[in-house]
């Protein structure tokens, strides 16, 4: 990983596409927000609401700089959603808004998705694929309740499911989730585990390049790293991951990781430019091509946020949408140190979960945690597979995981990463005694 990425400026190649996410975005959240709250119906996860954007615009849709087409998927469940995972609406708002609006991940993962960052960070926009997207449908009831009943969930967080598309253009799907990471802390560390061996490996040559890349199961194994989370941390913690994990094995999920992010605190944030500068995040590494000075930007003045702030809100409230041009293309301050995520059990230090001693002393580290990449069906790696074996004509070359085994084999990778030395030698001593 490193720190900087892509502004999505009018430069750049993904700038029309970008803002028309952010502006479908916009309205259908806004025009959501506006109306009366009210319980949620079985038809609610069923509904799609479509919108035709143009320059003219009309008495339901305002005027666009481009044409687009936007679809906003079962927009009440997500917006109980976020009032579940106790998102400000107005912040919501917000964040999505703005000239410079995003920065650009390119695409890190094989899978061919872009990642963007919210402004402030706090959102990441993830194009997804049809069969990824048809599939959160099918599940979205599933996904629904498990939140509820699990506040503390370390799945990934949805707070909506569109699609954009523009003229003569392909159909675009993607999802808005949280950011695991925090703005206003470096994450000096981050690793991606699946619990397996093959292919897991980040090359260790490639780290001078690029220090701040996301590392897999072996280099994790390698620095002889654990998980230190001390007794009551580690019972909370594997015991959330169990549930979401029989989740996913009931839903036939496999392919999803556990993400951690380590804050190192006695480094604390010799790197964070973030006053001065939007971070990017880049998991897949190659950050060559970017410049870091193209992310620069002015910190507008405290006082010149609080009045955007004010008539955001008050626009959100008067359930006029947010039209694009008016909002500030900066940071507002007065939300910087807004504490979303407070009352969360694995944000409640510092926005992550602080690292402890087996005498349960605070360690020197914050983890950030969660897992990510949870819309892969066994049913479409399976059919990746068998075109990938009907390509390369070798039957046994790739076997994909059922996902109980998958499962099982994360939980036992992560709960054993949990274990301070003497603690698995214990184990295993115990398991050779029988
Ligand atoms: P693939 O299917 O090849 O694994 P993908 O395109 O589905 O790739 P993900 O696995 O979802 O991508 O994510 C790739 C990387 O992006 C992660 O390893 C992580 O570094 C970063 N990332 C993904 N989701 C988040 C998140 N919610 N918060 C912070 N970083 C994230
Ligand atoms: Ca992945
Ligand atoms: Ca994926």
């Amino acid at each position: 990983r490193v720190l900087v990425g892509t502004k999505v400026d009018e430069t750049h190649a993904n700038w029309v596409t970008a803002y028309n996410m952010l502006t479908g975005i916009r309205v259908s959240v806004s025009r959501t927000n506006a109306k009366i709250d009210r319980p949620l119906t079985d038809a609610d996860f069923e509904a799609k609401q479509k919108s035709t954007f143009d320059i003219a615009g009309n008495e339901l849709v305002p005027s666009a700089k481009y044409d687009f087409k936007f679809k906003d998927y079962a927009p009440w469940v997500f917006r109980h959603l976020r009032a579940r995972f106790r998102l400000d609406p107005a912040d919501y708002l917000m964040s999505l808004t703005g000239k410079y609006i995003l920065s650009e991940l390119g695409s890190p993962g094989k899978s061919g998705s872009f990642f963007y960052f919210s402004r402030d960070y706090k959102y990441i926009i993830k194009t997804i694929h049809h069969a990824e997207h048809k599939f959160l449908r099918k599940i979205l009831k599933d996904y629904f309740k498990h939140v509820t009943e699990n506040p503390n969930t370390l799945l990934s967080q949805f707070y909506g499911l569109h699609r954009v598309k523009m003229p003569y253009g392909k159909k675009i799907h993607f999802v808005v989730m949280n950011n695991l990471f925090p703005p206003h802390r470096d994450i000096h560390q981050t690793f991606d585990l699946k619990g397996s061996t093959i292919g897991r490996d980040y090359k260790e040559d490639d780290l001078d390049k690029n220090p701040r890349a996301t590392l897999k199961d072996l280099n994790w194994l390698r620095r002889n790293r654990h998980l230190e989370l001390g007794l009551q941390k580690k019972k909370l913690f594997l015991e959330q991951l169990q549930k979401d994990v029989r989740l996913l094995q009931r839903l036939q999920i496999m392919d999803y990781s556990l993400l951690v992010g380590i804050h190192d605190l006695q480094r604390g944030n010799e790197e964070n430019l973030r006053d001065k500068t939007l971070r990017v995040f880049n998991p897949g590494g190659d950050n060559s091509r970017e410049d870091p000075s193209s992310v620069l930007m002015r910190t507008p003045s405290k006082l010149e946020n609080a009045r955007k702030a004010r008539e955001l809100r008050q626009m959100v409230k008067s359930e006029r949408p947010v039209p694009m041009g008016e909002t500030s293309s900066r940071m507002p301050d007065e939300l910087e140190h807004n504490q979303s995520r407070v009352g969360f059990v694995f944000n409640q230090d510092d926005g992550g979960f602080r690292a402890t001693h087996e005498d349960n002393t605070p360690a020197d580290e914050i983890y950030y945690l969660g897992v990510i990449d949870c819309l892969t069906h066994y049913g479409i790696i399976k059919k990746l597979e068998n075109f990938w074996k009907g390509l390369s004509g070798d039957r046994d070359q790739i076997s994909a995981l059922p996902p109980h085994e998958y499962g099982e084999r994360f939980i036992n990778f992560i709960s054993g990463i949990t274990m301070s030395c003497e603690e698995a030698i214990r184990q295993c001593q115990e398991r050779d005694a029988q």
